[in-house]
């Protein structure tokens, strides 16, 4: 029996960092350029008060996750580590304020607040302090997920609910997994900072089957934390777990209790925005699309978005056919619509396919072409004449002598090899309709 949990620290998307007024855009400003004696720890600096944007998104968070918010003060405490990201040698992070959720079956433990150290580059030996003191919440899952596509559906289904409620500063880097796996028989083994879906999903198999192999030897599994290595593709051993007194926790002193006020949560309650579940069930209702369909728009929320504008404009089974087929190459590609630059590039190519502008092959090259290249636009092609057409299809007459034949005595499906043919020659520019008809009268004439 296989046991998965998650830890997910998830940046979030506020003006300024937990206790002081510095931007949290790390990312755009030059290295330790969004610092003051709060973040970097500066001798005699005292914290500001807690940042209500901060409390505001971490408790829309929790009530989307069916949290019961604490309606009780609120302590931070200090945990204690050493390394050059963290200047005050300790990370302020909160009890939880957030206890008893349930998402997509998985129950939700808890979740706090905490600060994000600052960056230290190992190699070079560089710090930036930008990123120091940025508001972070860790949400905290029970061990529910027993298979790894469990756990795959679960982390989707939470990454869309953040998504929805605009909460992740960066969406590329702000979602962060710590996974912790253990089969009957081991211990739990934690892996550390896995930054993609995808990547815990191939992390999750290899420790999985790695757990499998060491009992089969007879080896034991021993607690312990590791790192994913993307490249490699493995995990590997990086230190035996942390006990909760090796961090020495302790209460901050500079910062008194914080008790979320009961009146803010009915006020965030009242402006939740729609959600992922719910907008599943409205597109099943409004446009009668089925659950499975509704359930794969809705996850992206930016290509559920466009399956509404698209099917508003070319009618609902069109928009269906581009949004399915898009988020197949988009899963080939390990990404989300709003990774695509340039977004508007696809209502255009929708435009030109269902105008009946370009033919389905140009419509799946061009479609390709716009997720893979920013600077490509998609613009109408010459279709080729029935003449240009016609020289074609004597050629491909001519170089297929025994598919000919086929077609001759009643294969019906040689006729469409020869129609491949033509598409591949003219990449696409022929329409197909036409070649068929084009194909037929040639055929009839020999
Ligand atoms: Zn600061």
């Amino acid at each position: 029996m296989v046991r998965i949990g998650f830890e997910i620290h998830v940046q979030l998307k506020t003006k300024s960092k937990l206790f002081c007024s510095c931007p949290t855009n790390f990312l755009e400003a030059e290295p330790n350029t969004n610092i003051c004696p709060v973040c970097t720890a500066q001798p005699g600096s005292k914290p500001e008060g807690i940042n209500e944007e901060v409390i505001r998104k971490a408790v829309m968070v929790a009530l989307a996750l069916n949290c019961k918010i604490r309606d009780e003060p609120l302590r931070f405490l200090r945990k204690h580590y050493f390394y050059p990201d963290l200047p005050n040698n300790y990370q302020r992070t909160s009890e939880p304020f957030a206890v008893d959720g349930e998402l997509n079956g998985v129950r939700i433990r808890e979740i706090h607040i905490e600060e994000d150290p600052g960056r230290y580059e190992l190699r070079e030996g560089i710090v930036d302090y930008n990123r120091s003191g940025v508001p972070l919440i860790e949400i905290v899952t029970e061990p529910d997920m027993t298979t790894v596509e469990e756990a795959r559906n679960f982390l989707k289904h939470l990454r869309a609910v953040l998504d929805y409620l605009d909460v992740i500063l960066y969406p590329e880097i702000g979602f962060r997994v710590d996974a912790n796996v253990s089969i009957e028989g081991g211990e739990r083994v934690e892996v550390k900072n896995i930054n993609s879906i995808h990547g815990v999903v191939r992390a999750l198999k290899y420790e999985i089957a790695r757990h499998k192999r060491m009992l089969a030897m007879g080896k034991k599994i021993v607690r312990e934390t590791r790192h994913w290595d993307e490249v490699r593709g493995v995990t590997v051993s990086l230190r035996e777990k942390e006990t909760a007194e090796d961090y020495r926790y302790m209460p901050d002193p500079d910062i008194p209790p914080y008790h979320i006020d009961p009146a803010l949560v009915k006020e965030l309650r009242a402006k939740m925005p729609e959600l992922p579940h719910q907008k599943r069930d409205r597109l099943v209702r409004e446009y009668g699309i089925d659950e499975s369909a509704a359930w794969t728009f809705v996850l992206d929320k930016e290509l559920g978005d466009l399956f509404e504008s698209l099917a508003k404009q070319f009618g609902v089974k069109n928009a269906t056919s581009f949004c399915l087929n898009l988020r197949g190459e988009l899963n080939y590609r390990d990404k989300y619509l709003a990774e695509i630059p340039n977004r508007e590039r696809l209502t255009k190519l929708a435009e030109l396919y269902f105008g009946g502008k370009i033919t389905k092959p140009v419509y799946v090259e061009y479609l390709r072409k716009i997720l893979d290249d920013p600077a490509f636009v998609p613009a109408e092609q010459e279709q080729l004449s029935d003449d240009a057409i016609r020289q074609i299809a004597h050629e491909i007459i001519k170089a297929n002598p025994q598919a000919v034949a086929d077609y001759k005595s009643g294969e019906k499906k040689a006729l469409n090899f020869l129609v491949g043919q033509i598409v591949a020659r003219t990449k696409g520019r022929a329409d197909p309709k036409r070649a068929i008809q084009i194909l037929r009268e040639e055929l009839q004439r020999l």
